[in-house]
């Protein structure tokens, strides 16, 4: 408007020197905004910028985050596992504990039944007075003794013996003596027989010793002895001064074939044919 102004006046100089001006206002006017716009242009870059790389701190964090969560999730799985593991092998052990234990239990209740069992054997082969065999016994070791294979002559001898008048003994001192007398006459026939043989009490007075390997002469030479030992045996309990014993026996020697029961009636006959002749 002035340079038209001025031109309009004739003053051209002034007109120039006013667009002079103009254009180099234009000029500083343009060039501080396009600086502005610059600046702006940056400024919007760098915040944009910065959001892109928030975001990517973003997604990092996200990213992280799944995988500190798929780690997490991994830990807690092998810690299940591991626990598993631990629950099984302590079942494995306890398991194994409790089968040991009842193991043990019947082991022993095993070994205690067979003890029992023993026990009760013995019992039922043993004389409770005198502790020697009893019939039931003996007839075992003499049925052994028949089922073996020996020459005419070595076989098996029974002999039968049979505590004279001990009736009498009882009437005279009592029972408890008579027991004592039992009890004295069993030692003294087991130190005599053994090793020889097997000696048993049959039932009350009468007693029975089973020879193998013995030949008829040296069983009857025992016979013999056992008759002395008894003759010169003296109780030692104080209130039967004078007590006196004598027995009787009956001695055979197994024929071939022949069972235990029948040489053990043969063995009686003959023990009776003793007390006949006089005990
Ligand atoms: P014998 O010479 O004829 O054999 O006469 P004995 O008196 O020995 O025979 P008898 O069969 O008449 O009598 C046996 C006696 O043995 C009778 C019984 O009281 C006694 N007796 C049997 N068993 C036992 C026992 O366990 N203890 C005691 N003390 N006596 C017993
Ligand atoms: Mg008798
Ligand atoms: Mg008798």
């Amino acid at each position: 408007v002035l340079v038209d102004a001025l031109e309009a006046a004739g003053q051209s100089a002034g007109a120039l020197a006013a667009s002079r001006k103009y254009v180099e206002w234009l000029e500083r006017h343009s060039a501080a905004q396009t600086r502005q716009a610059l600046a702006e242009l940056e400024a919007r870059y760098a915040a944009a910028e910065r959001e892109r790389e928030i975001e990517a701190l973003r997604q990092q964090g996200l990213i992280k985050s799944l995988e500190l969560k798929a780690a997490r999730a991994e830990c807690d799985r092998s810690q299940e596992s591991l626990q598993r593991q631990r629950l099984a092998l302590g079942l494995v052990l306890l398991g194994a504990l409790s089968v040991l234990v009842v193991a043990g239990l019947l082991w022993r209740l095993l070994r205690q039944q067979r003890a029992q069992a023993d026990e009760l054997a013995r019992l039922a082969r043993t004389d409770p007075l005198t502790g020697l065999h009893n019939r039931r016994a003996l007839f075992e070791h003499f049925g052994k003794a028949c089922r073996v294979d020996v020459p005419e002559g070595s076989q098996p001898i029974l002999v039968v013996i049979d505590l004279d008048h001990f009736k009498r003994i009882n009437d005279r001192y009592g029972h408890p003596v008579g027991d004592a007398v039992l009890r004295d006459l069993a030692e003294l026939l087991q130190r005599e027989v053994s090793p020889a043989g097997h000696v048993a009490r049959m039932g009350g007075e009468e007693f029975a010793l089973l020879l193998t390997g013995c030949s008829l002469s040296s069983a009857q030479m025992l016979a013999e002895r056992l008759l002395q030992s008894t003759r010169d045996y003296r109780s030692p309990l104080a209130e039967v001064q004078g007590l006196r014993v004598s027995l009787s026996a009956g001695l055979a020697m197994r024929r071939e074939g022949e069972s235990p029961e029948q040489l053990y009636r043969r063995a009686d006959r003959a023990l009776y044919r003793a007390k006949e002749s006089g005990r």
